[in-house]
């Protein structure tokens, strides 16, 4: 007899997994293995599904490389063992943790679906069954004996992002998640339909396994009018910083000022690596279309094209931790390696 599609789910904290204590109105975690008492739908899958609950879990914006490491060493464990895989996690972090597990995971070939809420399970609205379902839906779905989509997702609302093309969009409304430089990898509606054109395939010979060295000697530095030179070079000057994201104007456009650029190619010179991102919620950078971004280019500045910050600064991060050689990651950053960037 055919086994049944098994699906793990990884509950790692966040509103998702919160029902209101009565005494207090205080939002607190439940016990994630009685999931199905808050979800009895969950029985009427045909799925063989296990839980898995990080202890203690936590609120997402405690989360820390450490916590990639845990959760993609989860997966590693029980790659073999399941056709897909399900995380719950907070919102306010998560595409910071999509992001960076797409880049650990080496010749992923399983789904692994972000999902969580913005109103706990417990609730009577809640968002979160509906995302729970679907995702675990999405990550059982198979066609002619492949998985649907073997990438790491966020699922949120009725759409299915690639995970490091996504950015918190919303606090507010069930749609939290957009991915502007991506169209959706599936929308469910009445059935959920696959974009296939636009879902990576992985060459199923290659053996799964993940990278796990981050270096944490990365930061953002978004400019805005008047900011100051002791303000940016305190930032360059900061101890054991390796890497910038740099949040730009536009088109990736700075101010022209000489201190500006003359700071950043200190910086570059002496092997640090800065990254061009734009502030804009979509487009890309283009290094050179205006004068005010000559000079970033001459800097030794790499652009970042359409890449979201949280893709950019979690590939810095394990791009750094995990090569030695500065010419190879500058190659790696100006390229797409899961998808992060639009091809140019
Ligand atoms: N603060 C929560 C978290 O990110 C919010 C949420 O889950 O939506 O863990």
């Amino acid at each position: 007899m055919k086994e049944p599609t098994s699906i793990l789910l990884i509950y790692t904290g966040g509103t998702i997994g919160m029902v209101h204590q009565p005494e207090t109105g205080a939002l607190i975690p439940i016990d994630f293995s009685q999931i199905s008492q808050q979800v009895p739908e969950l029985k009427r899958f045909d799925y063989h599904i296990e839980t898995i609950a990080f202890d203690p879990v936590i609120d997402s914006s405690e989360v820390n490389p450490s916590d990639w490491v845990k959760l993609a060493r989860t997966i590693e464990k029980h790659y073999n063992d399941y056709d897909g895989f399900v995380i719950l996690h907070g919102t306010d972090t998560m595409a910071y943790s999509a992001s960076a597990l797409s880049f650990m995971f080496q010749n992923l070939t399983k789904p692994v679906i972000f999902t969580g809420a913005q109103l706990p399970i417990g609730m009577l609205r809640t968002d979160g069954k509906e995302n729970l379902i679907t995702s675990i839906e999405i990550a059982a779905a198979r066609e002619k004996g492949r998985p649907m989509v073997p990438e790491v997702c966020i699922y949120f609302e009725n759409k299915l992002m690639r995970g490091n093309r996504t950015t918190k969009y919303s606090s507010e409304h069930f749609n939290a998640f957009a991915s502007p430089n991506n169209p959706p990898l599936a929308v469910a509606g009445l059935q959920i339909r696959y974009n296939h054109s636009i879902i990576r395939q992985p060459d199923l010979q290659k053996p799964f396994s993940i990278k796990e060295n981050f270096d944490t000697g990365v930061g953002i530095l978004k400019l805005f009018p008047g900011i100051s030179r002791s303000f940016v070079e305190s930032i360059l000057d900061s101890p054991g910083l390796h890497g910038l994201v740099l949040e730009t104007y536009g088109s990736g456009n700075a101010p022209t000022s000489i201190w500006l650029s003359y700071g950043l190619h200190r910086f570059t010179l002496n092997g640090g690596l800065i990254l061009n991102v734009t502030q804009c919620q979509a487009g890309f950078v283009e290094m050179g279309l205006y004068e005010t971004s000559r000079g970033l280019k001459a800097a030794g500045v790499i652009s970042g094209h359409d890449i979201t910050t949280e893709a950019a600064l979690t590939k810095m991060m394990l791009l750094l931790g995990s090569i030695e050689d500065k010419e190879e990651i500058k190659e790696k950053l100006s390229t797409s390696l899961r998808g992060e960037i639009t091809a140019i």
